[in-house]
């Protein structure tokens, strides 16, 4: 496994460098964004570690320029803290995940193994609606600014309602799909409403924009208009 770590920062780089190696990844270290692009375009790496904030050409100039190329190869992005509009940016841009710095060694690794499993691009790690957004793999919540806390069930409904987006989910999927049960015999109607109704309260209620509507007789559905 090879990975590209562009960013300028000596310490950083150095950091991220050693760390990975010790974990048995291959690490090429570019310092500059021209290094990094040029090395990007020319080798071939399974994963690219793009830090944003970079003299010269910029992180998210590099994105774009790769992604217009049709380079796949995973991109995880280093951002500032609170640079909200440059995360967002970058996962316009074609970025598949992010990390906020500073970042423990430990999630970045999580973020790296998450992303070289999963590959691209199978399964996105960062859902977003509106200004609703969870990340799979450190299980948050926020709107906006705002973090939510949900708990595993609450969850992986609103993941589920998330990849589904736009479209109505029966009570009969989601008793099939996240909580596991085929048999009608064992009706989870009222056990989906409540979680459902937990999860309004926690994600919908007290923001002005309302994301989860019920279709009455049919399911739910997470849209930003209504229909
Ligand atoms: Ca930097």
């Amino acid at each position: 496994m090879h990975i590209l770590v562009i960013e300028d920062e000596p310490k950083v780089a150095q950091a991220i460098h050693k760390g990975l190696e010790s974990e048995n990844y291959q690490v090429t270290v570019a310092s500059t964004g021209e290094e990094g692009y040029f090395l990007a375009t020319t080798r071939a790496f399974d994963l690219i570690l793009l830090d944003l904030l970079l003299p010269g050409r910029s992180g998210l100039a590099i994105l774009a320029a790769l992604r217009k190329q049709k380079c796949q190869t995973p991109v995880l992005i280093l951002t500032a803290r609170d640079a909200v509009e440059d995360r967002v940016l970058g996962l316009d841009t074609g970025a598949d995940d992010y990390v906020v710095k500073p970042f423990a060694f430990s999630e970045l690794l999580a973020r790296i193994r998450a992303l070289t499993r999963r590959g691209r691009p199978e399964q996105a790690l960062i859902l977003r609606l509106s200004d609703l957004e969870i990340d799979c793999v450190t299980r948050k919540v926020r709107r906006g600014k705002q973090e939510i806390d949900l708990t595993a069930k609450e969850f992986e409904l609103l993941e589920y309602m998330l990849r589904h987006q736009g479209h109505i989910v029966s009570r009969e999927m989601l008793a099939r799909d996240v909580w596991k049960v085929t048999s009608r015999a064992t009706p989870l109607d009222n056990v989906i409403d409540v979680h459902i109704a937990r999860l309004r309260q926690k994600v919908d209620a007290p923001f002005k924009k309302k994301l989860l509507k019920t279709i009455r007789g049919v399911g739910f559905v997470l849209k930003e208009k209504d229909i």
